[in-house]
C-alpha cells in the first residue's frame, strides 16, 4: 500500500488525483490539504491553510502529491526531498523558484521527483533508462493557448474570461492564464532544466495545437521519441503515483485515424514571457524566483481586473531589471527574494 499526502486537494489536479487514488486498490490517502476550502473527512488527517510540513510530519506519507498552486508549495517539496520521500510534483513554481535548494535537498535526502506536469512526465518516460550523453535535446510541446495566432494589437483588450477559455486543457485559473501568456511554457523550460539537468541550449519549445504530443526527446543518433495521448492529466497523475508500475485508467485508447499533428515555432515576440523565462533561467541565482514571484502578482492582478493582459510581461521585466542578482545561498535567501519581489510589484501596481 502506498500512502499519499495530497496537497491542493480541492484544485483541478487535486480532484483528478482523488479519482485516481479512489480507483486504485494499492493507493491510500493518508492526508489532504487545501488553501481555503474545506477538506474535512477527505482523509484521516486534513488541514486548511497553515504550515503544510506540520501535516506531513504527522502523516508520514510514502508520496507527497504536491498540487498546491504557486510558490506556497515550496516547503512541502523540500520537506519530502530532504527526507527521502517521493514527490509527485505538479507544483512547478516551487522547482522554478527554488531549483538549487531543491536539488541540494534531494542530494542530501534522496527524495525522488516524479513529474506530474504532462510535458515532464512525457520526457521522463521517453528518456527513461538512457544516459545523458545519448540525449541531444528535450522538446517541450505546448498548445499555444487561447490566443495562438493573434497579433499583439489583438491582445490589448482581452478579458480574464477569454484568457481562461483554454482550447485543450481544463485547469486552475493561474496556470490557464500562464498558458495564454506562454509563461507556463517558460516555467516548464526552467522546470525541465532542474528536473533533467539539461542546459537551456538543449531545451526546445514547439507548438502543437491539439495537445496530443506531450513532448519529445531527440537522441544523438537522429531518433526522436514522442509521448502521445489525449490531453488528460489523469494519465501523468496516475503514472507518478503508481511508478514504476503503469495502472489502468478510464481513458479511451488514442484513435489514430482522427489525429492531425501540426507543429510550429512559438511566437516569442507576441508572447515575450517564454523568452523572459529562458533569460531568467540562464541568469540563474535569484532570477527564476523573481520571474515567478512577479508573474504570480501580475496574473492575480489580471484576474482581478486590475491589470491589462499585455502588462503582465511588463511587471516581470520591471522586477527582473530591478534585481541585483546577488548570490543565493539557501532557501531563506529565496524566501526573502520572493517576499521583496512581491512587495515591489504590488507597490508599483497600487501606485499605477
Ligand atoms: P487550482 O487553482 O485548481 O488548485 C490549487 C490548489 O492549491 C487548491 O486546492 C488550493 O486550495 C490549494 N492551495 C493554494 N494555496 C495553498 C496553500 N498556501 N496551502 C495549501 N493549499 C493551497 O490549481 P491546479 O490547476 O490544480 O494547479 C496546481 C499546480 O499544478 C500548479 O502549480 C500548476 O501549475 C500545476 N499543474 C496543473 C495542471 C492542470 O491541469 N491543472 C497541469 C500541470 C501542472
Ligand atoms: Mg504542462
Amino acid at each position: 500500500m502506498k500512502r499519499i499526502a495530497l496537497l491542493g486537494a480541492t484544485g483541478s489536479i487535486g480532484r483528478q488525483a482523488l479519482e485516481i487514488i479512489d480507483a486504485h486498490p494499492n493507493l491510500e490517502l493518508c492526508a489532504a490539504a487545501a488553501g481555503s476550502q474545506a477538506v474535512d473527512g477527505l482523509a484521516p488527517l486534513t488541514q486548511v491553510g497553515g504550515d503544510l510540513t506540520e501535516l506531513l510530519d504527522r502523516a508520514e506519507p510514502d508520496v507527497v502529491l504536491n498540487a498546491v498552486v504557486g510558490f506556497a508549495g515550496i516547503h512541502a517539496t523540500l520537506w519530502a526531498l530532504e527526507r527521502g520521500v517521493d514527490v509527485a510534483l505538479a507544483n512547478k513554481e516551487s522547482l522554478v523558484a527554488a531549483g538549487d535548494p531543491a536539488l541540494a535537498a534531494q542530494e542530501r535526502g534522496g527524495g525522488r521527483i516524479l513529474p506530474v506536469d504532462s510535458e515532464h512526465s512525457a520526457l521522463f518516460q521517453c528518456r527513461e533508462g538512457r544516459s545523458g550523453e545519448q540525449i541531444d535535446t528535450l522538446v517541450l510541446t505546448g498548445s499555444g493557448g487561447p490566443f495562438r495566432g493573434r497579433a499583439r494589437a489583438e491582445l490589448e483588450d482581452v478579458t480574464p474570461e477569454e484568457a481562461l477559455a483554454h482550447p485543450t486543457w481544463r485547469m486552475g485559473p493561474k496556470i490557464t492564464v500562464d498558458s495564454a501568456t506562454l509563461a507556463n511554457k517558460g516555467l516548464e523550460v526552467i522546470e525541465a532544466h532542474y528536473l533533467f539537468g539539461v542546459g537551456y541550449d538543449h531545451l526546445e519549445v514547439a507548438i502543437q495545437p491539439t495537445s496530443l504530443v506531450h513532448s519529445l526527446v531527440r537522441f544523438r543518433d537522429g531518433a526522436a521519441l514522442a509521448h502521445l495521448g489525449y490531453p488528460d492529466m489523469r494519465v501523468p497523475i496516475s503514472y507518478a503515483l503508481t511508478y514504476p508500475e503503469r495502472a489502468a485508467t478510464p481513458l479511451a485508447p488514442l484513435d489514430l485515424t482522427t489525429l492531425t499533428l501540426e507543429f510550429s515555432a512559438p511566437d516569442t515576440e507576441t508572447f515575450p514571457m517564454l523568452a523572459l523565462a529562458r533569460e531568467a533561467g540562464e541568469t540563474g541565482g535569484a532570477a527564476p524566483c523573481v520571474y515567478n514571484a512577479a508573474n504570480e502578482v501580475a496574473v492575480a492582478a489580471f484576474l482581478a481586473g486590475r491589470l491589462p493582459f499585455l502588462a503582465i510581461p511588463e511587471v516581470v521585466v520591471d522586477a527582473l531589471s530591478a534585481t541585483t542578482n546577488e548570490p543565493v545561498r539557501d532557501i531563506d535567501d529565496l524566501l526573502e527574494v520572493d517576499r521583496a519581489t512581491r512587495a515591489t510589484a504590488e507597490g508599483a501596481l497600487a501606485a499605477a
